[in-house]
């Protein structure tokens, strides 16, 4: 029976979700038993978050934390602040983590949370209010052992402390290892804000290779232009790309030579997008996806490379720095035109794995040069990439089933040897 709380269609998150394990049941031989597992989150929670606002009145915003599974280890995955959140985003977000974290080995389940909210209405007191009574409420289920949370859209290092502070001073006792994405005063670890842009420049980098494309002088599309696409965006640009076009809530942009990074960052930071950057044209924002490039990063939300921009887009590489950028149906008209794509469940994956690496750094109290974290980084995504290329040139599969089926065989074997209890 399928679940009764949500209603998914084909091309929403957790339809999307559905269709990707499906994909992948033929290549998971007997484990595929347990298949339906990984259909249903464990456990969802949906919390009334009352905060009271600068003006006297009292707001309720809708909250969740869902941990779509523990079988390897405690949940983990961020918390979105976004006025489209709904539960059923929230579910799937929470099964990307799973995979995610089983297609990079490390030794998490899958969770996200997110409230309901435009967080730019806030204050700062009011987002403050508002994040410390999330905590609380989901405080019954989250731990440094239970599920750890971390920034994700609209969410930063403010607000991963104010939740550490939260859940420390209601459980009487200061708890690092609760959050990562934590400022470095506060038991965070060097190198985490550029590390899912990290991610994507270095799985993109390696899979440039494998299909002989050039990165000096490849021309580059970023929807996104947030933590991880300008961090991706600086990286391509210091290996020799241009970066030609960029897209944002604020507008679209071009240059066909290639933007001054270090002028388009501060532009950004200063004015909260890239619309009205002087060193480029403003561009309609759909066609943004015929803009001629070799590579595509769309690094914003869900379900932006529909089938109708499938079929335009010009790129010959993909790499999907957010969750769930691409429908299934795009998927298919992608792989049949020979566009590669990166999936997000390994493309993006470097920001868990710097949070894996502040939560051992926390556990340890010893912390790492950033150095360290950016060759250890590389090494783990160059490795995980690496046995997923191997399961798709072997099964002749994309590289999102061959990312699934890596991942699935991994959170399965692991629920078979657990078994059922009680
Ligand atoms: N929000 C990020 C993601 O989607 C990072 C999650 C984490 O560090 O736990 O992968």
């Amino acid at each position: 029976m399928p679940l009764s709380y949500v209603n998914p269609t084909s091309d929403s998150p957790w339809g999307t979700y559905l269709t990707q394990v499906d994909r992948v049941i033929p290549y998971l031989g007997p484990l595929a038993r347990w298949v339906e597992t990984l259909k249903r989150p464990k456990r969802t929670l949906i919390v009334d978050v009352p905060i009271e606002m600068d003006d006297g009145r009292i707001a309720h915003y809708e909250g969740y934390r869902v941990q779509h599974s523990l079988t390897r280890g405690p949940g983990k995955g961020g918390v979105r602040y976004h006025p489209d959140v709904t539960l059923e985003e929230v579910m799937a977000l929470s099964a990307w983590m799973s995979i995610k974290n089983a297609a990079v080995n490390l030794p998490f389940g899958g969770a996200k949370g997110g409230i309901r909210v435009d967080p730019k209405q806030l204050s700062l007191n009011e987002l403050e209010k508002l994040t410390r009574r999330y905590t609380s409420e989901i405080g019954i289920i989250i731990g440094p052992q239970q599920d750890i949370p971390a920034p994700d859209v609209n969410t930063d290092a403010q607000i991963m402390a104010w939740m550490m502070d939260t859940y420390s001073m209601n459980t009487g006792a200061t708890a690092t290892g609760v959050v990562t994405g934590k400022p470095i005063h506060l038991g965070g670890s060097l190198g985490r804000v550029k590390a899912t842009g990290r991610g994507v420049f270095v799985t993109g980098r390696e899979a440039a290779r494998r299909i002989h494309l050039e990165i000096i002088g490849a021309k580059v599309a970023v929807q996104g232009f947030g933590n991880v696409g300008s961090s991706a965006a600086e990286l391509f640009g210091q290996a020799g790309a241009i970066i030609v076009a960029a897209q944002d809530h604020t507008g679209s942009i071009f240059n066909a030579r290639g933007f001054d990074l270090s002028l388009l960052v501060p532009h950004v930071k200063a004015t909260g997008g890239v619309a009205g950057f002087a060193g480029a044209e403003a561009m309609d924002n759909e066609s943004f996806w015929d803009v001629d490039c070799q590579i595509m990063i769309p690094a914003a939300l869900e379900n932006q490379i529909t089938a109708a921009r499938a079929n335009r887009l010009k790129a010959r590489l993909v790499l999907e720095g957010a969750n769930g950028p691409t429908g299934s149906a795009a998927d298919d008209i992608l792989a049949d035109r020979g566009i590669l794509v990166v999936p997000d469940v390994i493309c993006n994956a470097g920001g868990v794995t710097v949070s894996y690496f502040e939560w051992v750094q926390d556990f340890s109290s010893f912390f790492w040069t950033e150095d360290e974290i950016n060759m250890r980084l590389d090494k783990i995504m160059v490795g995980a990439l690496r046995k997923i290329w191997d399961t798709a040139d072997q099964h002749q599969i994309t590289l999102r089933t061959a990312t699934f089926a890596v991942a699935c065989e991994r959170i399965l074997a692991a629920r078979q040897s657990r078994g059922l209890y009680p």
